[in-house]
């Protein structure tokens, strides 16, 4: 075949590797044995149901072997094998997630450090290597193909002979530098020490033939011995996974390492759980609770789920059963041997073992959030604001069947602190007499605890939750209430403020203005529901609020997600009668009707313009505001 072009992104993240300053590229061997031991789950999966494969699990084993003199490295696999079409997908483009988003994060501006910090894959090879073939033989095809680059030229493919299936990749290094000795990986003890460091919990036995010397009679004097040099093949790897080990011997560090090269994140997670569980089912379980989310997370691309292994062989990368929605965010494995494996993957969700797994996730996985909230907030904040959006959707869906597993996780912005709180936090902080937990909700923070409703409220020594995400409002409502404290929005007619004296003046008040407030309601007609003094708007002469529990930002929600049959907010306009506004108003309706009328309008536009409302036609109103001005 003719030399072939790298995809454009391909090339970038390759010349990337090529000129790469990264002081550890060791690691490229990690990536190498990790891809070989990814190939050979594949095949082991197989091997479960087919009989055909032929290959027992003891028989799988990655092999790495040196040739000096060519100054190559081979690290060889049997496992799945590819065939042409995949190789050309596979090494000629980057299909997969973790170097697409590898790029993206890179930006322009590539910082080389983050080159160790997760699985850069296969490409890494050319940080060590001028030139690197990979001969693979696809499992069940009678072929073979060698694949060959040398990096920025591109690259071929032909046919070629191998054994049996599998695959190897053949590095050939660059030469030594001042600086950078690259013929050391074609050393026994680097190699080794590479493999301990970086690979010791791949469950493939990580082979190479070893040179030892041992003491044998000397052929020429029968009393003394000589010293032979002979080879074997040494495992170099303890072989036990991570998960299995236990959790004493097991450092924090290496948790992390494993986390962000298996699951592609530069950070380190936020929390980690490893344990395991004996029972009605047993298993072990590592959970990582990521620090970020995915830039896919919140789109229909993001693909959950735990991976699924059984006695050690990988059954399923992504098992969304393991998990409820709203912990999608937690990346890890579960390994069982409690699972009956000659079932169909969808079979195997209707299991009542996994079944116990999952719920036995869920219950552990909270309590480890709010161990966190409590512990560290900090961190819990940094959890927060990447998957706190998640959290509050597992409240409002499903019609809040999990509330109650979820309402101690959630984060507010109190207006008193400037700072996240819980809801405990908020109940905890407020005094016995307060009635009602109360929220404010827009688009907009500031402009909310500028409301006349939240500074009365403020004044009054209260909190108020100030609610910007859409789906805040939707939380609250299932909700309805913590610890049986209810929650009120400050729009609300009764807040739970005045006395019964302020209710008796105030209902005076109405009966003395009701002709002001009827001829206001004539005017307006259709447009509002009601009008009527509001008992809340301190220095602000007028407020439009929603009648009933419909807000303004829900059917600002509806308008835009269903607006064939959005639901409208019944609207209620409020008038203060303490603003000379309102003195003003009664006097033109007995001098000057024409102006009165004028009043109105005006009135009306500016309440919806203060609750963040379009104006019925702006024209129409610059115009009044013009003729009033002259
Ligand atoms: P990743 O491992 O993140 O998918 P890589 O660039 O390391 O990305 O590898 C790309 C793909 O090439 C792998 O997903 C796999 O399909 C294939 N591949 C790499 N190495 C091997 C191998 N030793 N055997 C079979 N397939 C392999």
């Amino acid at each position: 075949m003719a030399k072939k072009e790298f995809q454009a992104e391909s090339k970038r993240l390759l010349d990337l590797m090529i000129n790469s300053i990264y002081t550890h590229k060791e690691i490229f061997l990690r990536e190498l044995i990790s891809n070989a031991s990814d190939a050979i789950d594949k095949l082991a999966y197989r091997a479960l149901t087919d009989d055909k494969v032929g290959i027992e699990r003891d028989q799988f084993a990655i092999t790495l072997s040196v040739d000096k003199d060519r100054r190559t490295l081979t690290v060889s696999d049997n496992g799945i094998g590819m065939d042409e079409a995949e190789m050309e997908q596979n090494l000629g483009t980057i299909a997969k997630s973790g170097s697409l988003q590898f790029k993206q994060e890179l930006g322009d501006q590539p910082d080389v450090d983050i080159i160790g910090q997760f699985g850069v894959g296969f490409y890494s090879a050319f940080m060590v290597a001028d030139h690197v073939s990979v001969i693979s033989r696809k499992y069940g095809a009678e072929t073979a193909n060698i694949w060959q680059s040398d990096g920025a030229d591109g690259y071929e493919i032909n046919p070629c002979q191998r054994d049996a299936a599998g695959t190897d990749i053949v590095l050939h290094l660059k030469e030594d530098q001042e600086d950078e000795r690259f013929s050391d990986y074609l050393e026994e003890y680097q190699l080794r020490h590479l493999v301990r460091k970086y690979s010791d919990y791949i469950r493939y036995p990580i082979q190479m033939e070893v040179t030892r010397s041992r003491q044998v009679p000397d052929p020429e004097d029968a009393e003394k011995t000589v010293s032979e040099q002979y080879t074997e093949m040494e495992t170099l790897n303890s072989m036990v996974p991570l998960w299995q080990r236990p959790k004493s011997e097991v450092t924090q560090e290496e948790y992390d390492r494993f986390y962000q090269d298996k699951f592609f994140d530069f950070e380190p997670p936020v929390a980690t759980l490893h344990f395991s569980v004996e029972g009605n089912v047993s298993f072990n379980a590592l959970l990582y609770i990521p620090a970020k989310a995915p830039y896919d997370y919140y789109t229909k691309d993001y693909q959950g789920g735990l991976q699924l292994y059984s006695s050690g062989v990988m059954i399923m990368e992504h098992c969304d059963d393991l998990l409820p929605d709203y912990f999608r965010f937690v990346r890890g494995i579960v390994d069982t041997q409690d699972l009956n494996l000659n079932i169909s993957r969808e079979m195997l969700q209707h299991t009542r073992s996994l079944k116990l797994i999952a719920t036995n996730l869920q219950k552990r996985i909270r309590s480890e959030l709010l161990k966190l909230m409590e512990n560290d907030r900090e961190k819990y904040e940094k959890f927060w604001s990447a998957f706190g959006l998640q959290l509050k959707y597992g409240v409002a869906g499903d019609f809040g069947a999990n509330k109650e597993t979820l309402k101690d996780l959630l984060l507010f912005w109190s207006a008193k602190e400037e700072n996240l709180v819980s809801l405990k936090q908020y109940l905890e902080a407020m005094g016995q007499e307060q009635t009602y937990i109360y929220y404010a909700s827009g688009e907009n923070r500031s402009r909310l605890a500028q409301l006349p409703q939240c500074q009365l409220v403020r004044e009054k020594g209260y909190d108020i939750l100030l609610l910007t995400d859409e789906v805040d409002e939707f939380v609250v409502q299932i909700l309805m209430n913590y610890q049986e404290k209810a929650f009120r929005s400050v729009t609300a007619e009764d807040l739970g403020l005045s006395t019964e004296e302020e209710q008796k003046a105030l209902e005076d008040a109405a009966e003395k203005y009701k002709p002001v407030l009827e001829f206001v309601k004539s005017r307006l007609g259709e447009r509002v529901k009601d009008v009527r003094l509001g008992q809340n708007l301190r220095d602000q002469a007028v407020s439009i609020v929603p009648d009933g529990s419909l807000s303004f930002e829900m059917e600002k929600y509806f308008a835009r997600v269903q607006p064939e049959n959005a639901p409208k907010a019944g609207r209620i306009l409020e008038l203060n009668p303490n603003h000379p506004v309102f003195n003003a108003l009664q006097v033109a309706m007995t001098q000057d009707p024409d102006k009165a009328i004028k009043f109105v309008e005006l009135l009306y536009n500016q309440a919806l313009l203060i609750a963040d409302l379009p104006l019925e036609d702006p024209t129409v109103y610059a115009d009044l505001v013009c003729s009033l001005m002259v």
